[in-house]
């Protein structure tokens, strides 16, 4: 997606070489014109896919999940972070993650009534590195029942290995800019 790799290299921050800060449009401020049209391009690709509902995580997710949720008119479930395990287990379904930005663990939970055997889910974050955050939605899905029809991500860093573990899963994983390098240079992409 041309107009999100400019936004990138204009408006990206390089924290280091394996971090990017993007609070300009994506993680504070938020580019709503640009994530009308994220949520455009994800609801194109997997529109043949019978999506019924969108999942993310918050909340960094949360605007370009919520873009493609109103494209695909389905509805938008946000997997939640909590810091310890909460007791209720007949109601929700909890998976531990490690965060890679915080390098910390939290608990992703969901409540077990927004999920269903009959549903397709699109998966949807704002970044892919070691694919823990997209492996532990995947893991509560699955104890759900429902299927999950593919991962949709705004930038992937394409040097860490998040979509290699996505994609042994069978997953489809459709990132719409895929950065190969980030230095004090510059940020480059895979396509
Ligand atoms: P993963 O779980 O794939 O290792 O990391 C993805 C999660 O960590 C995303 O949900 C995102 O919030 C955060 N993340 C990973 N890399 C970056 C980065 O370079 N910049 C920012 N802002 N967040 C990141």
């Amino acid at each position: 997606m041309d107009l999100l790799k400019e936004k990138i290299k204009n408006d990206g921050i390089v924290i280091n070489e394996n971090v990017l800060k993007v609070d300009n449009f994506l993680n504070h401020q938020v580019d709503t014109k640009l994530m009308d049209l994220i949520g455009k391009e994800f609801a194109d690709y997997f529109k043949s896919k019978n999506i019924t509902k969108v999942v993310t995580i918050e909340s960094s997710g949360i605007a370009p999940a919520y873009a493609a949720a109103l494209k695909l008119d389905v509805p938008l479930v946000i997997f939640k972070k909590q810091s310890s395990a909460i007791l209720d287990t007949e109601t929700t379904i909890q998976t531990p993650v490690h965060s890679f930005t915080k390098n910390t663990d939290y608990v992703l939970m969901a409540s077990k009534k927004y999920l269903s055997e009959n549903d397709n889910i699109l998966i949807i974050d704002d970044f892919l590195a070691n694919g823990q955050a997209a492996l532990g939605a995947y893991r509560i899905l699955k104890e759900a029942g429902s299927s999950v029809a593919g991962i949709g991500i705004v930038i992937e860093k394409s040097f860490q290995d998040g979509r290699k573990k996505l994609e042994d899963l069978g997953l489809d994983v459709y990132s719409l800019a895929r950065v190969s390098k980030i230095s004090s240079d510059g940020i480059e992409f895979l396509n």
